[in-house]
């Protein structure tokens, strides 16, 4: 398997999480004989320092001459006196609309390690795993007319979307689903918004071509509710672009540490995996930085942008192995427990290479006999 992966790790801790993730991809490439090429590129504040653009054309077109891009993270203080555009984050915003994807995926996952790291109580979080589908370039962020008429003192945002783009993130989730547990519960406000009508609609007409998925539809408000209630109830829960940025975040909250987020998003010319943190500079360059979330983006490189489910499913379970031994990095290190080990950045990283070897090793034995 060939894959040409890009990798844009940015500012902050986002170089040091991006090394333990690329790190995770080469073995995976040495253990199954792939061949994948990484390819650094600049992006964000590192990129403003050295060209005085935070997305440099050279980093634009290789990222889109290649099969997938691997982000860190952008953002450094010493930018925070700029005007957005100039800004690190700028160089996000554009990579993002470049590429184009409209699905935005969002997996919120309760490791029984770190039970007790969620301000929810175990007996609610226990057995959650949800994937979020958010559909990411329509909606009220999007929409036209927008305006802040200051002299007024009146602004306005247009919330609208197209059948055409909700089929297509639609399908996505529902592909998703068939994948997993085949639940879907796609959200909306369609007791008070027009395009909540025409999304509910078009999700239930879709429906019948996944006669082996279970649609239900939830309204936002009680959404935001019973995912703090009975969070493992859910599957492929699927959104548009607001309502899916406030509920993947709320959702976070399960898994116990922004540390431990990743995303992909796909549909677009080239898909982007990113961790949902970002450069935390309060901790960059300490070794203090989790890079869970970044080995866990990898991951999502190899399931959607390779077709490689069992490298994926492995380097996840790696990660739960490594945190049910105990190991901590200090983001989900919790107080008087004589059980956890608090290790760095790069320690977490081995730890989860070497779970990977040991489980790919248990394949291969097992292919063997
Ligand atoms: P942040 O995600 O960088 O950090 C929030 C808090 O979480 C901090 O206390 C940080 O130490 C902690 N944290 C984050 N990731 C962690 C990890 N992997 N391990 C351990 N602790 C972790 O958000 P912020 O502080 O609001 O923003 C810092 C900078 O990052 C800003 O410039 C912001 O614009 C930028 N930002 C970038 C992205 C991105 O690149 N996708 C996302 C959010 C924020």
């Amino acid at each position: 398997m060939k894959l040409k992966i890009a990798i844009l790790a940015g500012d902050g801790i986002g170089p040091e999480v991006t090394h333990e993730a690329v790190n995770i991809l080469k073995a995976v490439a040495e253990f199954g004989a792939h061949d994948f090429t990484f390819t650094p590129l600049l992006v964000g504040g590192i990129a403003i320092d050295k060209t005085g653009s935070p997305l440099p054309t050279e980093t634009l077109e290789a990222a889109l001459e290649s099969d997938a891009v691997l982000m860190g993270a952008v953002g450094d203080n010493k930018f925070n006196a700029l005007p957005p555009d100039k800004r690190p984050e700028a160089g996000l915003l554009q990579i993002r609309a470049a590429l184009g994807g409209y699905a935005n995926l969002r997996p919120s996952i309760a490791y029984p390690a770190l039970s007790g790291n969620s301000p929810l109580r175990p007996e609610v979080t226990d057995g959650t795993d949800i994937l979020f589908v958010r559909e990411l370039l329509g909606g009220l962020y999007f929409g036209q007319p927008r305006s802040w008429d200051k002299e007024a003192q009146r602004a306005i945002n247009t919330m609208v979307y197209t059948r055409a783009e909700v089929v297509r993130v639609a399908r996505v989730a529902f592909e998703l689903a068939q994948k997993r547990r085949k639940k879907l519960t796609s959200v909306d406000k369609a007791n008070v918004l027009e395009v909540s009508q025409l999304w509910r609609a078009t999700v239930t007409g879709i429906a019948k071509d996944y006669p082996d998925v279970t649609l239900e539809h939830q309204l936002v408000d009680s959404m935001a509710m019973h995912l703090m209630n009975i969070p493992r109830n859910f599957d492929v829960v699927l959104t548009e672009n607001l309502f899916g940025d406030i509920l993947s975040d709320e959702a976070g909250v399960i898994t116990g540490s922004l540390g431990m987020l990743p995303s992909a998003t796909i549909g677009g010319k080239v898909n982007l995996y990113e961790p949902v943190h970002g450069s935390a500079p309060d901790i960059a360059g300490q070794g203090k930085a989790n890079p869970l979330g970044a080995i866990l983006t990898a991951a999502m490189v190899l399931r959607h942008s390779a077709g490689l489910e069992q490298d994926a499913a492995a380097i996840e379970k790696a990660v739960a192995k490594v945190l049910a031994d105990g190991h901590r990095t200090a983001d989900i290190m919790r107080g008087g427990n004589a059980s956890q080990h608090l290790v760095s950045t790069t320690e977490m990283g081995k730890l989860v290479h070497q779970a990977l070897a040991e489980s790919i090793d248990q394949r291969q034995a097992m292919h063997a006999v």
